[in-house]
């Protein structure tokens, strides 16, 4: 690195403390910090959502209303200013019209809301006078920016040496709208995208395809899913505008903040404990047991499941084997919420298996660390999953993953072979209930003998999920963009 620290935007739609709907607010929080440890100069920006209590951050003012470009008109934004971890610099744009609402996501004007957010951060740059090597933007909310580095403002000396990088967290959320967008965004001359192969580009805007066709590298979270992209089957009809840039896509897996989840540390759970006092865990599977009405016992096996409720997560085939798993003398616990119909669906499980099945379908950040904490075994049967913070902090807190091998999960979880002693958990290769089911039933077998069931909590306790590795894979990331935008992209 040169004397002056590299200096990284992070655009972002959710970033924990401050908004969180998914693993995405994982990532914008703990990144930063750890590139920051590395000597980067980053500061993040996200929405200044109504749900951000300006009390509780110690928000302050740090620019007044001043005018974005949108459409043939201008909107108003201001700018507060917060911190993550004491010095991170949390840019959050604020504007009464789209963002003083109850909600994140779901309106009709996500599109517009988004634009107005990017743009406003650019220009919010500009005032502050603060110019970034790298732009590092994620998902759809912020993949209008490439496309606007490389045309209104291309001629602009004060973006001159801005790179772009562009993370996909999640292929499936592409934000997708009308031509209408295009004005609003201010490049309608440039028209829509067009793409051999792709049809679909030639009559809507999709700004995650345009993240992806315009930015200077782009990236996905896990090895594993930066190669199934490239595939039909999981490239969410992206995959050939994504082989077509192949050489611009890669996978760094995310880390987790080892220093917000750590079992030693953590004050929502009811015992702390570490690698050195196993035994203490129990106290939190009773806890759980409690607050969730189950039967209290410690030794019935746990499964815990925290997600969001969405088809990607594997709950259809998880549903066609509910009966089957409960009769094999497991409880459950889920917290989660989305997608109506699985609430329904549990909700009617709860029903048949009192004591033995509990659901909280809600958000709840500290009760996911009590089963993160309290569970056995912790399951994540999914269709496709781009990398999976899940499976990580449920090791790192002695829960011990079921999982699918797909995308990060097959990065981060080895199935266990009782032959060779190696695996840190249970995984299974076909999106199939009965696979699913083997799976559960291979874990509950191994329960049974508690030294070995021991050795694989401690192994995944002891494993390095922090983002340092990562962090460092991201550097490299940045100076490649820096590098092919230096040489015309
Ligand atoms: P995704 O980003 O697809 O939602 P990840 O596994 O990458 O999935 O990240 C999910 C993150 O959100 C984890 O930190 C998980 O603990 C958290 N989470 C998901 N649902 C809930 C919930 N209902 N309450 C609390 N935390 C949740």
């Amino acid at each position: 690195m040169t004397d002056k620290p590299m200096r990284v935007l992070f655009l972002v739609a959710e970033a924990v403390p401050f908004a969180k709907t998914g693993g995405l607010a994982d990532v914008g929080g703990a990144l930063p910090k750890a590139l920051q440890e590395l000597g980067l100069d980053v500061r993040i920006a996200i929405p200044k959502y109504g749900r951000i209590d300006d009390g509780r951050f110690g928000l302050a003012k740090l620019l007044d209303l001043y005018p974005v470009p949108m459409d043939n008109r201008y909107e108003m934004a201001s700018v507060k200013d917060s911190s993550i971890g004491s010095s991170v610099p949390v840019y959050l744009v604020d504007s009464e019209k789209y963002f003083n609402r109850e909600g994140i996501y779901g309106y009709p004007d996500d599109g517009e809301r988004f634009i107005f957010f990017a743009r406003a951060a650019l220009e919010m740059l500009k005032l502050l006078d603060w110019q970034p090597d790298v732009i590092h933007c994620h998902d759809w909310h912020t993949g209008i920016v490439p496309n606007w580095l490389e045309t209104i403002y291309r001629q602009d000396p004060f973006w001159d040496q801005t790179a772009s990088v562009f993370t996909i967290h999640n292929l499936q959320y592409q934000g997708v709208f009308g031509r209408r967008i295009l004005e609003v965004a201010g490049i309608d001359e440039y028209g829509f995208l067009v793409h051999p192969g792709m049809a679909d580009l030639d009559h809507v805007v999709d700004l995650m395809a345009r993240g992806i066709r315009f930015a200077d590298v782009v990236n996905t979270v896990s090895e594993r899913y930066a190669q199934e992209i490239m595939t039909p089957e999981y490239g969410e009809k992206l995959d050939p505008l994504l082989r077509d840039r192949q050489d611009r896509v890669f996978g760094v897996l995310n880390g987790i903040d080892v220093e917000l989840m750590n079992p030693a540390t953590d004050s929502y759970i009811a015992a702390n404990f570490s690698v050195d006092s196993l035994g203490r865990r129990v106290e939190n599977k009773l806890a759980l047991q409690k607050e969730a009405h189950l039967n209290e016992d410690p030794h019935v096996p746990l499964v815990g499941i925290i997600s969001r409720l969405a088809d990607q997560k594997g709950f259809d085939i998880l549903g066609e084997v509910m009966d089957h798993l409960m009769d094999l003398g497991v409880q459950f616990v889920l917290l989660g919420t989305g997608d109506p119909h699985y609430h329904q669906m549990f909700t009617k499980v709860t029903q048949d298996y009192p004591g033995r099945c509990a659901i909280f379908l809600t958000f709840n950040a500290a009760l996911a660390q009590k089963i993160y904490a309290g569970s056995d075994m912790f399951l994540m049967p999914s269709r496709f999953e781009p990398c999976g913070l899940g499976q990580m902090i449920a090791m790192r807190y002695g829960s011990v993953p079921i999982v699918r091998a797909t995308g990060g999960l097959a990065d981060t979880v080895t199935d266990w072979d009782p032959r060779t002693g190696q695996g840190n958990g249970f995984s299974f290769q076909l999106y199939d209930r009965w696979a699913l089911f083997t799976a559960v039933v291979r874990a509950l077998e191994t329960y049974k003998y508690p030294q070995v069931w021991a050795e694989l909590q401690l192994r995944g306790m002891k494993a390095d999920f922090s983002w340092n590795a990562s962090a460092r894979r991201y550097i490299e990331l940045y100076q490649k963009a820096r590098e092919f935008h230096a040489s015309g992209g």
